[in-house]
C-alpha cells in the first residue's frame, strides 16, 4: 500500500471536525474518542440478523431512554474496553460516579501470614502501624470497597485492634474525620482463607486475586498483568482482591493460590525496593487512578 488509506482516513477525520462537513455537529461530538467516551453501538434494519437482535429500547421511539441507555453502555464498554483512554481525562463529579458503578468492588489484603522469611523459611510478620494508617487512606482514595490486615498472631491482632479501636471511637470521629472515614474499610482477619470468605459470602462470587511483588520474574506460573489490562479481569464480572506482601514478599505457596501477577513497579534504576505502603499507593493508581492529560472540556 502507497499510504493512500491512511492519508484518507486522516482526511476523514480532520475534515469532519470542520463546521459544516458533517450535518449534525452532535454526531461529531459523540464519536468515539472525542470525549472520554467511546460511542454506543449504532443499529440499523433487520431486528434480527443471524441471532443477534436489535435492542428494545433502541426501537422504543423513547428518546430520553435510548439517550440514558446509549450513556450507559457507551460507558460500560468505554470502562471494560478503554480504560487507559478514559482515564486519560478529567471528568465531571456525576461522570465519575457513573464509571464508578461499573468498576467491579475492589479489596486489599496486607498479608503478615504466608511470607517469605530469610533462610527459605515461610511464616508471619510483625504489623506496622504506619502501614495500617497509609494503605486504609489510599485504599479509602480509590475506591476499594475494603482493606484486610491478615495477621493468625494474637499480640499482633490485639495491636491492630487497638488502633482499630480507637480510629472507630467518637472521640477519633472528632479529632479527625478523614482518618476515622480511612480506617472506616479496614478488618482484622486470621487468615488468607478468612479474606475469600468474606468477599465471596457479600458477592456471591469469590474474588480474582491480583498478587504483587518487586520481582519481576516469578516461581510461579502465574499469567501476568499490566497496568493496562483492567478489562481483561474487569470483563469477568467478579471482585477484585490486591494482595500485597510483607517481609521479602508473599510465599510462592499463596501465589499459587492467586489468578494473577501485577508487574511489578519500577523506576529506570537498579534499585527497587519500595515499602509495602509505597508500593500499594503507586500500584492503587496505576490501576484505577485518573492520570488526566488536560483539564475537563465544556465539550
Ligand atoms: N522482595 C519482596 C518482593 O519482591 O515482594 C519485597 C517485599 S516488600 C518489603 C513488601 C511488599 O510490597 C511486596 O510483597 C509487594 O506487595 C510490595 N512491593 C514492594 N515493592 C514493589 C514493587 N516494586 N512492585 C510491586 N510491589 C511491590
Amino acid at each position: 500500500m502507497g499510504g493512500d488509506l491512511p492519508l484518507q482516513l486522516t482526511l476523514e477525520g480532520l475534515l469532519r471536525l470542520l463546521p459544516g462537513v458533517v450535518g449534525k455537529r452532535e454526531s461529531v461530538i459523540r464519536d468515539s474518542f472525542s470525549g472520554p467516551w467511546v460511542d454506543a453501538p449504532a443499529y440499523t434494519a433487520p431486528v434480527v440478523w443471524k441471532g443477534r437482535e436489535v435492542p428494545a429500547v433502541v426501537r422504543s421511539g423513547d428518546h430520553k431512554r435510548i439517550e440514558q441507555w446509549e450513556e450507559e453502555i457507551a460507558i460500560t464498554a468505554t470502562v471494560r474496553d478503554h480504560f487507559s483512554w478514559l482515564r486519560s481525562h478529567q471528568v465531571t463529579d456525576r461522570e465519575r460516579g457513573l464509571v464508578r458503578k461499573q468498576i467491579p468492588p475492589h479489596y486489599v489484603a496486607l498479608m503478615h501470614d504466608e511470607i517469605r522469611l530469610p533462610h527459605g523459611f515461610v511464616g508471619t510478620t510483625s504489623v506496622t502501624s504506619i502501614d495500617i494508617h497509609d494503605i486504609a487512606r489510599s485504599s479509602r482514595t480509590y475506591g476499594m470497597a475494603g482493606f484486610f490486615i491478615v495477621t493468625p498472631l494474637l499480640d499482633q491482632k490485639k495491636i491492630v485492634q487497638k488502633l482499630l479501636n480507637f480510629w472507630r471511637s467518637e472521640s477519633a470521629h472528632d479529632y479527625n474525620q478523614d482518618r476515622y472515614a480511612a480506617l472506616e474499610r479496614t478488618h482484622l482477619v486470621d487468615r488468607y482463607q478468612d479474606v475469600i470468605e468474606k468477599i465471596t459470602n457479600l458477592h456471591g462470587k469469590p474474588p480474582l486475586v491480583l498478587v504483587t511483588s518487586a520481582r519481576s520474574t516469578e516461581t510461579t506460573p502465574l499469567e501476568p498483568l499490566s497496568y493496562h489490562d483492567q478489562g481483561r479481569v474487569w470483563g469477568q464480572e467478579r471482585p477484585v482482591l490486591i494482595l500485597l506482601g510483607t517481609g521479602h514478599g508473599l510465599s510462592d505457596e499463596l501465589c499459587a493460590r492467586a489468578d494473577y501477577r501485577l508487574l511489578p513497579v519500577e523506576g529506570y534504576s537498579d534499585f527497587n525496593h519500595l515499602s509495602v505502603r509505597s508500593a500499594a499507593a503507586i500500584i492503587f493508581d496505576r490501576w484505577l487512578g485518573i492520570n488526566a492529560k488536560l483539564p475537563a472540556t465544556s465539550a
